[in-house]
């Protein structure tokens, strides 16, 4: 029995349990947590594991500490690195995303500030298309990244890269809220980042700030012109009318948030974009979201890792350090990562190496193979279980927008205290990929009501693990969702036996315990396997099997006719001719 925090470092658990790290990675991984040496994992998963190890482990008691300031939400580190103190938090600069429905002008936006408020002057004057750059304006940065749509900005999300603080939507005067308007204002609110309104081309003849105003109002985003919350700047980016107030808007929204970093520290953020450049190898655009990223820094990347050879600004200017909230493109990877991967900085090439090895090693073991996946209602049962509050998130798409309306009632009508109901986006027509992207973002199940799913979008459901479900009867689906708010939906579990050993002989092992030597009779065995003992057909014990050896070597899995040595956990009372039953539990997700 030993005492804990509730998250406990790899390495520090590994010692307390006398156990090697890698041996516990190992192990982790198999529960699909991916975790190095230095990270945390929390108490539930701790525990598990200790029970595993024969300790049982308990939570320390200790006065309640008042709570810190809310830093920005933070990854998990690789670095041993001391915890981020308050008072090394300094303000940064905040980091915007455009979005909105095609042709209303983000592009033509985004061009006209980088234009006018970039070039002007300053060293290296020409931008160079990194994924994102910086604006100073009234000696303020703001960074802004270009994600194309927001698919991109979604996708990024799905993959853990929360990178924008803010959300510009971007809405044409001429216009007004249109079907993406709604798609990508659901897309940021499931991000959970402050929202804005660009009100564009408002030097168009046609163009109606009030009568958007008034749509705006209508999807939940009240102006502050008419007493709400939400700042929309009418603004032109062809004559940049406007363009100031925005970026003044911007910095006002950003300075509300008390966006701040900890800039000592070894830098770690994520992963813009990258390519393979010919001459020149990888190159990855990162935004760095803590630290400072500096030339020679080792760094992990995703899968890879490298050696900072260069970095390069958004003016196409070498620098030697990045600070928190600033994007550069970064030479020296040893292969391209992914948009939207991790980064972090480590002590030494050596660790960011072995690192990167291992989780290469991963990989290919197929061992990892979603850290992040969708949520099933068998997840949220079990989060049901451990008492905490949860919500059941849900992508409704419907055929017309009338059943829209009549279904998001009807779910807002149940009234469930385990579960509370979020409809992330709801919308009309086939449901499609980037509907499957959200809802892994957002962990969402989806609903489909007299539709369809696009080409590809089962697979891609069943990469993330999201759930789909489809409907024609609007009773059945309300049904089925009430019951599953109201966690009546417990998964099955079922025992199957996979196969039955018969004991031969009984060693005594002075250190190692009693090993009962078997021969399979049929079936398997795994070392994963729960077992049942059998004596004269009654159950003597049943439990965890602690080891299964085949001649000296622990095996994986002993088949009909081998011969295996099998040690079980709190049980040695073996007689030769008892059954051991090997069997694999399996819990069974009632589907919503
Ligand atoms: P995006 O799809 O949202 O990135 O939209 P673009 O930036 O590509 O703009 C679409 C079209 O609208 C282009 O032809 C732009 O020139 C035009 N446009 C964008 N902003 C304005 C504006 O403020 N006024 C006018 N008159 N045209 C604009």
């Amino acid at each position: 029995i030993f005492s804990a925090h509730p998250q406990l470092i790899v390495k520090e658990f590994a010692a307390q349990m006398g156990l090697k790290p890698n041996i516990l990675i190992a192990e982790l991984m198999r529960m699909n947590v991916f975790a190095t040496i230095n990270d945390k994992i929390d108490f539930k998963t701790a525990r598990g594991l200790a029970e595993k190890h024969g300790f049982h482990l308990e939570m320390e008691r200790k006065p309640v500490e008042p709570p810190k300031p809310p830093p920005p939400p933070k990854p998990k580190k690789v670095a041993a690195e001391a915890e981020e103190r308050p008072d090394e938090l300094l303000p940064r600069p905040p980091v915007v995303t455009f979005m909105g429905h095609v042709d209303h002008g983000k592009t033509s936006l985004l061009d006209y500030i980088r234009k006018s408020k970039v070039a002007a002057g300053e060293a290296g004057g020409i931008t160079q298309h990194i994924g994102a750059y910086m604006v100073t304006y009234n000696d303020k940065e703001i960074t802004f990244i270009d994600t194309p749509g927001h698919a991109a900005f979604t996708q990024m999300r799905a993959r853990g890269a929360n990178l924008t603080d803010i959300v510009v939507l971007v809405v044409s005067a001429e216009e007004g809220v249109k079907p993406q308007t709604l798609e990508a204002l659901d897309h940021a609110r499931a991000a959970k980042v402050a929202i804005m309104v660009a009100i564009n081309k408002i030097d168009l003849p046609g163009a109606n700030v009030q009568r958007v105003m008034g749509e705006l109002q209508k999807i939940g985003l009240q102006p502050e012109e008419y007493g709400g919350q939400t700042i929309c700047c009418p603004v032109s980016a062809v004559t940049g009318a406007g363009v100031d107030h925005l970026l003044e808007m911007i910095l006002l929204q950003a300075e509300i948030m008390e966006l701040k970093a900890a800039p000592k520290k070894r830098a770690e953020g994520f992963v813009v974009e990258a390519k393979l450049e010919p001459g020149k190898g990888p190159v990855a655009t990162v935004l760095v979201k803590s630290g400072t990223l500096k030339v020679g820094d080792a760094m992990v990347c995703g899968d890879y890792w490298g050696r900072i050879k260069a970095l390069t600004n958004d003016r196409g200017v070498n620098v030697r350090t990045a600070g928190p909230s600033h994007a550069v493109q970064c030479l020296g990877l040893t292969a391209v990562p992914e948009a939207g991967a991790r980064f972090e900085i480590v002590e030494s090439d050596r660790v960011a190496r072995s690192i990167s090895e291992e989780r290469l090693a991963a990989r290919r073991l197929g061992q990892l193979q979603q850290t992040r996946r969708g949520v099933t209602l068998d997840d949220l049962l079990h989060k049901t279980d451990a008492g905490q509050a949860h919500e059941l998130a849900v992508v409704l798409k419907c055929d017309v927008q009338g059943s829209v309306e009549a279904i998001r009632q009807s779910l807002a009508g149940i009234k469930s205290d385990k579960v509370t109901l979020n409809i992330v986006h709801a919308g009309v027509g086939n449901i499609n990929t980037n509907d499957v992207l959200l809802a892994q973002a957002s962990r969402a199940i989806i609903i489909g009501f007299h539709v369809a799913a696009d080409e590809g979008v089962a697979k891609a459901a069943k990469r993330e693990g999201v759930e789909i479900r489809f409907y024609n009867i609007i009773y059945e689906l309300i049904d089925e969702v009430r019951m599953a708010m109201a966690g009546l939906l417990e998964p099955i579990v079922r025992e199957n036996t996979i196969g039955q050993l018969e004991v031969k002989q009984i060693f005594e092992l002075s250190k190692k315990g009693t090993v009962a030597g078997c021969i399979v009779r049929s079936g398997r065995i795994t070392s994963k396997s729960r077992v049942r003992v059998r004596r004269q057909g009654e159950v003597v014990f049943q439990g965890a099997l602690l080891s299964l050896k085949r001649f000296q070597n622990d095996a994986a899995e002993v088949r009909e006719g081998q011969e295996c040595g099998v040690r079980i956990e709190n049980f040695s009372a073996f007689q030769p001719g008892d059954i051991i039953e090997a069997y694999e539990v399996q819990r069974i997700a009632q589907q919503l």
